[in-house]
């Protein structure tokens, strides 16, 4: 897929049950919505329920149906940017976070020196919340405490 102003690019956090795991879901999203893949994380529960964070990249109808698609393979999936938060008032730019942010979600404004974040571009690591010493960083994932 040819990457042009009009594709996106966006973390979704996944949870399957059970009966999905070793299905050719992520294939599908390819081949029936010409939708890139990246597999940040991914891991398997006791009980067999899977657990993926995914970058998708690929326009933004496209996006919408392979949400749906995935919906309908029954398949939970939440917008990870809206599970990410940092409490502005509780944190004090210390910088520490933005050396171990791969993604450059967070990253010191050269200007102001403050700490912005991104949550479009946070891959839910959880990285920052292990550094931060006064935890302004929140991550509402299984995969990211
Ligand atoms: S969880 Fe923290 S370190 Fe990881 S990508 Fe998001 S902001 Fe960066
Ligand atoms: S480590 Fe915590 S306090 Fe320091 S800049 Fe990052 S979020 Fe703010």
């Amino acid at each position: 897929m040819a990457i042009t102003s009009k594709t996106q690019r966006k973390v979704v956090y996944l949870k399957f049950p059970p009966e999905r795991s070793g299905r050719p879901i992520m294939c599908n999203l390819t081949r029936l919505f010409d939708l890139t893949f990246n597999i940040l994380s991914a891991h398997i529960l006791p009980r067999g329920e899977g657990r993926m964070t995914l970058e998708l990249t690929g326009t933004s109808d496209n996006y919408k149906k392979g949400i749906e698609y995935l919906k309908d393979q029954g398949i939970k999936t939440e917008n990870v940017a809206q599970k990410i938060s940092r409490d502005e008032e509780t944190c004090i730019d210390c910088g520490l976070c933005t050396s171990l942010c791969a993604s450059q979600a967070l990253s010191v404004n050269p200007e102001s020196r403050k700490v912005e974040f991104d949550s479009e571009k946070c891959t839910a690591c959880g990285m920052c919340t292990r550094v931060c010493p006064v935890n302004a960083m929140n991550v509402e994932l299984e995969n990211g405490d």
